[in-house]
């Protein structure tokens, strides 16, 4: 009421709930590609191909040979924070998968019709299809299709259910898909030993592959991801990234860890525990020579990463730029860095699409990024000087 009455304070329903919560996971045709992917590799997937249809409109799908899911999960997989990654609080420090919140798949059923055709080991070749309702449950029309070992998500019509949001989708539709494409280049380029395909059929015409990677698990992987990707003629140009960065930093021990294992520093007033430690980050990559570069803008093909998960690096790419450009003023490196972090000296739960990923130290990496890049580059600079010497 706008009078200044006092409005009765009412739940939501429940059907509402989980259309307003809905939106903080799944933002866009990325995030509910991210997530679907995340899952597959979760499950240990060596082969995930991504079909779309009318560029994620009409539908999207993700088909792995992971795991599968196990019958007595079908009941729970797509209900909000069921997770089968995560089994108590503490546990967060340590989560070396993507997902553990158990959001995603409830999310999606809120969003969007939703279902999955799954074998286990033991059920292929035979799999079961589940179709989902809106709240997370499945309906009764469970049927059962030939499937090997894996699973296929499928999503059709995405944000149908939140007329506005569709329309907006539908009005950035050549974006939207192009960022998802972005995204999953980002995790092919960086996975080692997946095979990655995927295909779009605009409407009315015909199924047109976009890109494949077949990546190998030898050590070169990550050079023949970016032959596979960028072509053949790109990897001579890149030289490895391997550094090693070694600082002291003051850990502290996380709020969300403080208060489910109880105050650690003894004085019970719940404040953060902080203590001096040595933490080691090591940065593994490729990174065009300094006589190259990729001649491009900044944006355009720079990777970074945390632990594999793809990472919008802000400062930290900036300060790969400002160094390159001494060396080179005259182009953009070509950059894929994945930081291999502690796991507890990084956040990714500050939000909830997980891609704004939260560093405690990212000054003082900063700085050892760039004395660690300047020595790498320094015998290019010897180089030059030489010969333009002679
Ligand atoms: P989370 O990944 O955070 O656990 P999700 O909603 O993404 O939450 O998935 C819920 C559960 O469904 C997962 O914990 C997993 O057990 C199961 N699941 C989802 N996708 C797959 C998949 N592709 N293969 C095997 N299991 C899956
Ligand atoms: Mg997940």
């Amino acid at each position: 009421p706008t009078d200044g009455a006092t409005s009765m304070i009412r739940a939501i329903p429940t059907r509402d709930v989980h259309r307003i919560t809905s939106g903080q996971v799944v933002l866009d045709l990325q995030t509910a590609v991210k997530e679907l992917i995340e899952n597959a590799l979760d499950a240990s997937a060596t082969n995930i191909a991504i079909h779309f249809r009318d560029y994620g409109a009409d539908s999207f799908e993700v088909v792995d040979n992971g795991t599968g899911i196990d019958p007595s999960n079908y009941t729970s997989v797509a209900l909000k924070h069921y997770t089968s990654k995560l089994s108590s609080f503490s546990d967060l420090a340590l989560v070396r998968t993507f997902g553990f919140r158990g959001e995603a798949l409830s999310s999606l059923c809120a969003l969007a019709k939703v279902t999955i055709h799954t074998a286990t080991s033991e059920q292929a070749p035979m799999g079961t299809i589940l179709h989902f309702a809106r709240s997370g449950k499945v309906e009764s029309d469970t049927g059962r299709a030939a499937r090997q070992r894996g699973t296929t998500i499928t999503i059709e019509g995405l944000f149908k259910t939140l007329p506005v949001r569709r329309k907006e989708f539908e009005k950035n539709l050549k974006r939207e898909y192009t960022k998802a494409q972005n995204l999953l280049q980002a995790y092919a380029l960086v996975t080692k030993g997946v095979r990655w395909t995927t295909t779009n059929t605009p409407a009315g015409g015909r199924k047109t592959p976009q890109f494949s990677v077949n990546s190998s698990s030898a050590d070169n992987y990550l050079t023949a991801n970016v032959s596979a990707l960028f072509g053949a003629k790109v990897a001579p140009t890149l030289m490895p990234l391997n550094l090693e960065l070694t600082f002291s930093v003051a850990r502290s021990r996380g709020r969300l860890l403080q208060s489910a294992a109880g105050s650690e520093d003894g004085d019970g007033d719940g404040s953060t525990a902080q203590r001096e430690e040595t933490s080691t980050v090591k940065v593994v990559g490729l990174i065009s020579k300094p006589v190259y570069g990729s001649g491009r803008t900044s944006s355009d093909r720079q990777f970074f990463y945390i632990n594999g998960r793809p990472w919008e690096a802000g400062r930290v790419s900036r300060a790969f730029n400002e160094v390159y450009k001494s060396f080179n003023s005259n182009h953009f490196p070509f950059v894929i860095a994945d930081f291999r972090l502690p796991t507890d000296s990084y956040d990714v739960n500050v939000s909830p699409d997980k891609r704004t990923i939260f560093l405690h130290e990212e000054s003082r990496l900063i700085e050892k990024v760039k004395e660690a890049l300047e020595e790498l580059f320094a015998p290019s600079r010897a180089t030059f000087l030489v010969n333009g010497a002679s």
